[in-house]
């Protein structure tokens, strides 16, 4: 079990790269304790012990961020199916198991808000008092259970984001405030990413950024510019999905014979664990500081972008030791070494510091 240092999301990001994981909803419903369509986090009641395995299986990856997994688990979306009455218990208890598996490491818990389906800028100002009754009590809850920081994250308004951000910054928690980027260059009310990033950083956000809709290809782009025009710190959370020139996002990816492949088939479109760490790579050179990832994510993806960028984790007991396999430890062609070297796949167990296994 690791030492817990104490250490908040602003003091670990002064001094270094702070490493997320994120997309547990996906990760649920792949697993079959979350419905696709609704997407619901009902699993937070209903089996909460699979709820602990994934922060715990993304905290041995070497996630430094349990977050709670609040996402959807507003009002209006547990008014779709009908557990309206279980609001508060799912909010709460999703900020406990997150308190619970982050003491079994030197993880923070973060708070977590998304985008409400209930904003309305042709209706700003009365759907505005809706999203930020929905906003206030999520956090005070969460703020009660403790949290660390909040999350406001797959904004498609920056009107919305702003709301999420207010609630926050009252609260006197650190904000990272993130962007979905599902239209080709602008929020859904109209305000390009990069701008809307800056706008949110002048009002006080303390990390600002994209989660969510695009891979690495079509993400970083953007994350560059956002990089450029802000004094704060920077995240990237990309899906990790093949998304490219001619399908950005996750959703416009298509099948061969033309069909949508979001949500549920989009497995052809993974990215392998070396592909995201070569993202972590660029991410890192852009100067990005807050790596993660959303909806896809899985720790084995985790673990390779903690160790590409350096870091030894708990899991990192049993990455891979391919000189070991019975057949491509001494079958390997100069290809297949090249291939296992440039991605340093083998990591002698020696270098797995005592006390690191959870
Ligand atoms: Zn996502």
């Amino acid at each position: 079990m690791s030492e817990r240092t104490g250490r908040g999301i602003l003091d670990r990001l002064r001094s270094d790269f702070v490493l997320g994981a994120e997309g547990y909803v996906f990760e649920l419903e792949r697993r079959g304790y979350i419905k696709a369509g609704p997407y619901v986090p009902e699993v937070v009641l209903d089996f909460p012990d699979a709820v602990k395995e994934l922060h715990r299986e993304f905290l041995r990856a070497g996630s430094e961020v349990m977050v709670a997994l609040t996402y959807y688990a507003h009002r209006e979306k547990l008014k779709d199916v009908g557990r309206e009455n279980d609001l508060e218990r799912m909010n709460r208890q999703a900020v406990r198991l997150a308190n619970e598996v982050a003491r079994e490491g030197d993880a923070l818990v973060a708070g977590n808000i998304c985008n409400t389906w209930a904003y309305d800028p042709q209706n700003a100002q009365a759907s505005a008092r809706i999203v930020r009754a929905m906003y206030e009590e999520q956090l005070t809850w969460a703020v009660e259970e403790g949290i660390d920081f909040v999350i406001s994250e797959t904004n498609d308004y920056l009107g919305e984001a702003l709301i999420g951000l207010q609630v926050i910054k009252e609260l006197k928690l650190p904000a990272m405030v993130t962007l979905a980027s599902v239209q080709p260059a602008q929020t859904r009310d109209g305000y390009d990413y990069v701008e809307a990033c800056k706008i949110l950083a002048d009002a006080g956000a303390d990390i600002v950024g994209l989660n969510c809709d695009r891979g690495p290809e079509t993400m970083l782009p953007i994350i560059e510019k956002v990089r450029r025009s802000v004094n704060c710190y920077v995240a990237a959370q990309p899906v990790p999905y093949k998304t490219n020139a001619h399908a950005a996002t996750f959703e416009s990816l298509k099948t061969a014979n033309g069909a949508t492949a979001f949500p549920l088939a989009l497995e052809p479109f993974l990215h392998n664990r070396f592909e995201m760490a070569d993202f972590a790579q660029r991410a890192r050179a852009l100067g990005v500081n807050y790596i993660g990832i959303c909806c896809g994510g899985a720790p084995h993806y985790v673990r390779a972008i903690a160790e590409t960028l350096g870091r030894m984790v708990p899991a990192s007991k049993y990455s891979p030791a391919m000189e070991l396999h019975p057949m491509l430890g001494t079958q390997v062609d100069d290809k297949d070494k090249a291939f296992l070297t440039d991605w340093k796949v083998s990591i002698p167990s020696s270098r797995v510091e005592e006390g690191q296994e959870l």
